[in-house]
Order: C-alpha cells, then structure tokens, then sequence
C-alpha cells in the first residue's frame, strides 16, 4: 500500500500532469450534466479516437474497437482482446446518472400571478440543499409527431436560470424551525419558479395568464404543448460549471462527480490504451443507479449479458447460450464507483483506521452495504488479492475504504448486480466530500489515480 509522499504528491506522477488531466475532466463534467449528455458526448470522444457502432461489425477481430449505445443512456466500449474470450472479459463499471430534480408529468401551474414547476427528485439527495440554488434544465421532450426536442437552459452566460426559493429567515422559525433536516425543504416543496409575466392575448376564458405565457414560450421555443411534459425527460441541474477548489487548486468540485468521475475516467482509460489488451477490455457506463439499478438502461437489466454475448458471436462465429454464461463466469470486473472520504468536520461517522481519505488514491471497497453487510457483494480475499497486487506492481496509489463506521449508515453499487451474474468483483474509485450534493468535491490526484488504477486492470487484470 502507499501512500502520498512528503511533497503531498506521489513520485511517478507530475502535478502538472494531473492537473491537465483534470481540465479535461471538468470540461467533460460540464459537457455531460444528465447520462443522455455524457452519453452522447462519449460517443463523440470516442469515435474521434477510433471506436466505432458495433452493429456496422459482422465480425470482430483483435484490436477491434466498438461501441454500443443502449436507448440512449448507457455507452458501452469494448476493445478485443488477444486471449480466447471464453477465458473472460475485464469489464469496468461506472455509472452516469446522479441524483437531481426531475419535473413531474403535469408540472406547471400558477398562483398569485407566478408560474412554477413541480419536480420529483431522483436518488438520494438532501432535499435542503438544492433550494436557492441557480438550477439548469437539461433534457428531451417527445412531442406527439415523435420529434425529440432536446432542451438545456440555464448553462450559458446569457440563459436564464430556475430556482426553488427558500423561505427568509426571519419568517421561518414556525414553519420551518422544528423541522427534521429531511423535512426542511419537503419533497412536494421542490418546486422551481419560472416566470411571473402574464399573457396579453386577448381572451377572457384564460384565467391563469402567467402560465399561459409560459406556454405560449414553450410553444414559440420548443414547439411544445402542456401534455408533451408527459412525454418528456427534464432534469434539472445545478447551474455553472466544474470549478478547482483550494488556493492550491489541490480539488476538483462539481455536480454529478458521483459517478461521472468514474465513468470519464474509465472510459478514458479503455481510449488510451496503447496496445491492444490479453483480455478483452469493455467499459461499462450504466444508467439508473441512483434509484437500485432497476429499468432497462440499469445493472439489473440483461444489456451486459446482451452486449457481450452480441460480441461473443462476432468473434467465435458462433454462439451458444453455454459460451457466453462460460465468458461471463470467467469475467472480472471493477464495479467502479466512489466512496465517502473522511471530513475533519463530521469525521465522527468514520472508523478512522478503515476510512478512505481524499488525496490517498484510489479506493479498493471490499464490501459495501448496510449493518451486517446487507445488500452487498463483499469480494472474496482472492480477488481483492489479485487486485491488489495489480496495484502494486503498477506503483498505484491507492487505499483501502469502508463506507462508514459500521451500523452508521451504508450504501450500495453495482457490484451486486455483475456479481450475480458469475463476474468477479470488487468496488474500486475515488473518495468525495459531499456526496450527492449539488458540488460535490474530489482529490485531482485521485481522479488521476484512479484513471491509472482502471487503465492497469484494461491492459494486464
Ligand atoms: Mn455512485
Ligand atoms: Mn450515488
């Protein structure tokens, strides 16, 4: 194990080179807000270095790169490999949906001559935090011809912003003063505000004229009428852009770091590669894991199984449903996602000894999960073993982490979901203050870390 050296920084890496890393990381962050965008983002990066859709491949030789996109929400990279692919496949599993606001079905209304929205959060969030915040809206909407209108407002300096005003202090010791934190701001309270100008058209059966305003927007913008909200996916977003934090700009702090930072750093790892892997490298970026992984675009869907079996087809020429469980059974994986680092200000909630630490590396998690290891995959000592010494040998730095003191709290990833399937699997990504919140904050030496540790499993896991 090791850790960071006197200087702060380990020896095999330049500051300089991390910190160029991480520019290009925060850029990504800002490109790639909701999992549609970074979906379509990667697709982008990727294409400009060589992947390409796997369905234009009949067959796939070694050193092929492919790429597969699944509803628009999950992008899947795979590089084959030269070892016989019965032998495995080394996946690396991330996420790229983070928790956030998302507008109900029927959202708009207006009262006293002001027009808002209802939303319905997604994931876990503390509802508090994202009240008088400036929020972006980022989405699609499905009008009734089938057209897609995709919408982001509120990221570029002109766009106007949304947001859910909190009530003043002076006012809030009745309502709100007795509150629970989880109460402070209630779920039915997440309501952005968005206009307060009422309609000039001249009819006399229009009563809330301020929505109608907003309508006739919607409409001159987007083409939209009020029932497309039902056929529409509209996020909303902290506002602004991935920022460095520190006056040694040591930190990255952004939205959506949970699990972007792994699904950008994995996903560069597998486009880096400077040869082509032993065994077959595939980057996985999943979708719904923020509410258990469920739906099609999630871990608990078939799409892993699908997409390998589809590329167990094109490189044996055949495909028997016994070869792809035999692939998967002898497939590892690094359930990529992030753990909690130690906060000197909460650090109570922490066992110190076994606790992850932002600026230490990358985190290896054994087991996640709630009081007696609940709802957890716990890789076996082999396993963790191997990785390990993987680590070692590559000079990563990394460190080991559990998620809490034990009966504190808990939480899970996916790591139960490749597991279920035979795949071999260990928790492995950065540690984050400020989890789930609106600006969550890592390590650039872990995100770098990290990026090493993912590309090191791709090429000799
Ligand atoms: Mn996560
Ligand atoms: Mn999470």
């Amino acid at each position: 194990m090791q850790y960071k050296n006197e200087n702060g920084w380990i020896k095999s890496n330049e500051k300089k080179e991390i910190f160029y890393f991480c520019d290009e990381y925060k850029k990504f962050l800002d490109l790639g807000k909701t999992e549609r965008e970074f979906v379509k983002e990667g697709v982008k990066f990727v294409e400009a270095k060589g992947f390409v859709p796997a369905e234009s491949k009949k067959s796939l030789q070694v050193g092929d790169k492919v790429y597969y996109v699944n509803r628009g929400k999950n992008l899947v990279l795979a590089v084959i490999g030269k070892e016989d692919i019965e032998k495995g496949v080394n996946y690396v599993v991330s996420h790229i949906d983070s928790p956030r606001l998302d507008l109900k079905g029927n959202p708009l209304y207006e009262e006293f001559e002001l027009a808002y929205m209802k939303t319905h959060y997604y994931g876990g969030i503390k509802k508090y935090q994202w009240a008088s915040l400036p929020l972006a809206l980022h989405g699609v909407v499905i009008l009734e011809n089938g057209e897609s209108v995709e919408i982001t407002i509120g990221e570029k300096d002109e766009d106007p912003v949304f947001t859910i005003p909190d009530i003043l202090p002076h006012l809030a010791a009745k309502i709100q003063g007795e509150r629970k934190s989880g109460e402070v701001i209630k779920g039915e309270e997440l309501q952005i505000i968005v206009g307060s100008i009422p309609s000039t058209i001249e009819n006399k059966e229009i009563k809330d004229r301020v929505k109608y305003a907003i309508l006739e927007i919607l409409n001159r913008d987007y083409g939209m009428v009020e029932e497309d909200f039902i056929s529409a996916e509209l996020e909303l977003v902290p506002a602004g852009k991935a920022k460095d934090i520190g006056f040694d700009r040591s930190m990255v702090g952004a939205y959506g770091q949970d699990d972007r930072i792994c699904g950008y750093t994995s996903m560069r790892a597998i486009v880096d590669l400077e040869e082509v892997p032993e065994r077959t490298a595939i980057c996985f970026l999943a979708d719904k894991e923020e509410i258990g992984s469920s739906g099609s675009t999630g871990l608990k869907s078939d799409y892993l199984a699908y997409i390998t079996g589809d590329i167990v087809e094109k490189v044996k020429g055949n495909f028997t449903e016994m070869m792809l469980r035999r692939v998967l059974w002898n497939s590892q994986s690094l359930s990529s996602d992030v753990n909690a680092g130690v906060d000197p200000i909460f650090k109570g909630v922490h066992d110190i000894q076994n606790a992850a630490k932002i600026g230490f590396g990358v985190v290896v998690t054994k087991y996640t999960g709630a009081r007696g290891k609940s709802g957890t995959n716990d890789a076996d000592a082999e396993y963790v073993g191997k990785i390990r010494k993987l680590l070692n040998d590559a000079d990563v730095c990394w460190q080991i982490g559990e998620l809490g003191k034990v009966d504190e709290g808990g939480g899970g990833t996916v790591a139960m979901y490749l597991a279920h399937l035979g795949i071999r699997t260990i928790d492995i990504g950065p540690a984050l203050l400020a989890m789930h919140s609106p600006f969550e904050v890592s390590s650039k030496l872990d995100v770098y870390e990290t990026y090493r540790a993912y590309k090191v499993f791709y090429t000799r896991g």
